[in-house]
């Protein structure tokens, strides 16, 4: 049987090559049911997305992905059902992104230095919406100076390369706050990816109490081993397990569109637990004082 759900998925709005709508349309072409879009620090996507899906008959699940900074890796927050149009939540994701603006621009800075020759305009050009890595990774690479995206990673801009900036430090255990804080879901994203599965263990008890109600258990290229894994935690903790591709466009992340078997249970759960807090106060969230920038 063909799978028929993504939960996870990126468009123009912030690093994925498809418009919303060029998205959905791909969506509807490998057969999906059930789409939800989790850009990076921005909604600016989901309402075309919704429009599109409408049209095409696809369920659609508004979402959103904060990326985190921690010692040593990275931690990634998707959000499910945000109440994404307060003004408050827009704030924030607008410091978000505003950061990731000056740490862009630091890079392409410190990459010049080296007598790498890649301008911010050219990299602010090819982000429509939130500037991320792969926008400057896509300016080395038509400058040639990588002959592919995970190269310009590799050499230049993942952690612990000479040209790599960290993002503004938000929390974990904060991401989850924000998103608690507009009625989303929060769920860790690609939970194997951080540092790994003995620090999520370490993690999970805090993630929890902060508000976390899934965890990301059936993603992308995990083998069958790393599934059972998350899937033990996932009931261990009751969280909601979740799982899509990250599709960014072709050849950018290994797996496609809808390459992911999702179980449905995924989408009832979700559902179930957004409905629950519709309409009800949220806990309110502030964003804490930045720590300094390097
Ligand atoms: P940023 O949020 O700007 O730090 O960029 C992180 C994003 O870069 C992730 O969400 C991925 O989409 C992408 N990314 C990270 N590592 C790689 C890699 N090795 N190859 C391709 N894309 C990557
Ligand atoms: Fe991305
Ligand atoms: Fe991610
Ligand atoms: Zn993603």
């Amino acid at each position: 049987m063909a799978n028929y759900i993504d939960l996870h998925t990126h468009s123009t709005a912030s690093d994925g090559i498809y418009s919303p709508t060029e998205l959905l349309h791909r969506a509807k072409e490998v057969g999906l049911r059930v789409l939800a879009l989790t850009d990076h620090d921005i909604s600016d996507g989901l309402e075309e997305a919704a429009k599109a899906a409408a049209d095409l008959d696809i369920d659609f699940i508004p979402g959103i992905e904060i990326n985190t900074d921690v010692r040593g890796g990275e931690v990634h927050v998707l959000g499910y059902f945000p109440d994404y149009q307060q003004p408050a939540f827009q704030s924030v994701l607008k410091v978000l992104r505003d950061a990731r603006e000056r740490r862009g621009q630091r890079m392409v800075e410190l990459l010049n230095e080296h007598g790498i020759n890649i301008s911010w305009e050219r990299v602010r050009d090819l982000a429509q919406g939130s500037v991320g890595r792969p926008h400057v990774a896509q300016a080395l690479l038509e400058a040639g100076y990588v002959q592919s995206i995970g190269e310009a990673f590799d050499k230049y801009i993942g952690n612990g390369r000479f040209a790599y900036v960290p993002r503004y430090r938000l929390t974990p255990e904060n991401a989850v706050r924000l998103i608690a804080s507009v009625n989303g879901l929060p769920v860790i994203a690609h939970p194997i990816d951080l540092p790994g599965l003995d620090e999520l263990r370490d993690w999970l008890p805090a993630l929890c109490e902060a508000g976390m109600v899934g965890l990301e258990t059936y993603y992308g290229p995990y083998t069958g081993e790393q599934e059972q894994a998350l899937r033990a935690l996932a009931d261990e903790y009751h969280l909601i397990p979740t799982g899509g591709s990250d599709f960014h466009g072709p050849g950018i992340h290994p797996t496609p569109l809808g390459g992911r078997y999702v179980p449905y249970e995924a989408v009832g759960r979700l559902k179930a637990e957004a409905a629950k807090r519709r309409g009800k106060p949220s806990p309110t969230f502030e964003l804490p004082p930045p720590v300094q920038e390097k």
